[in-house]
């Protein structure tokens, strides 16, 4: 990757990082305190979608930074993969929230929030152009693969996401860590067999381009 094309994307990235935060279209752009829009390697070769930003994330206005992310960043290391190599986001961008009289509790986001925030993730997508998009949890899961999508029976299958690009769902950091022995256990295999199909995806040569998209060699030498 040129470097003139890597400051190209980071330029894209940052001009829409500034049109989400200035978004409204949902209640949550105005009672989240910052949009998350997602960060990392604008070159990644994986992307992770989560579900939506937690308190934390509102805090600090970056993506998987509570529990749930140091996991997550566990996880990456795992397959050999320093945060900072890939690129983190969520489906939405602000930070779902229920007021419980109390205090504004997180929930998840709704369907028409999803929608609403649907053009950014799909905009990130064709700046990055990832090998592969691992999505966690069934939220993330069915905003790209419809409703019926089960993440307990289909998790670990190799799915073709936006842009024809491979996509693979596995469970939310923030499930893992809400179990309990043995049923963490279990949760931790499935989820490290689900990371290594993604490291081994990306390890694979890139698929060669269609053959019209090359000029054949021998017609430069007519
Ligand atoms: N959970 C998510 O789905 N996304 C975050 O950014 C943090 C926690």
């Amino acid at each position: 990757m040129s470097l003139a094309e890597r400051a190209k994307r980071e330029r894209d990235l940052a001009v829409a990082a500034e049109v989400v935060d200035r978004c409204r279209k949902c209640v949550i752009g105005s009672t989240r305190r910052s949009s998350v829009y997602g960060e990392g390697d604008p070159c990644a070769a994986l992307m992770v979608v989560g579900e939506g930003p937690g308190e934390t994330e509102d805090k600090l206005g970056r993506p998987f930074v509570g529990r749930a992310g140091e996991l997550l960043d566990r996880m990456l290391l795992a397959i050999d993969l320093p945060r900072d190599d890939v690129f983190i986001c969520n489906t939405v961008k602000c930070r779902p929230t229920i007021d419980t009289g109390t205090r504004l509790a997180n929930r998840a986001p709704t369907p028409d929030e999803m929608r609403n925030c649907r053009p950014y993730l799909d905009e990130q997508i064709d700046v990055i152009r990832p090998r592969v998009i691992l999505a966690l949890g069934a939220p993330a899961a069915k905003s790209f693969l419809g409703e019926r999508f089960s993440i307990t029976k289909q998790r670990g299958q190799w799915f073709e996401g936006p842009l024809g690009i491979p996509l693979l769902a596995s469970f939310h950091p923030a499930y893992i860590l809400r179990q309990t022995g043995g049923a963490m256990t279990e949760v931790k295999r499935m989820v490290w067999a689900d990371l290594k199909q993604v490291r081994d995806r990306l390890a694979a040569p890139p698929p060669a381009p269609p053959a019209d998209a090359a000029p054949e060699q021998h017609s430069l030498f007519d």
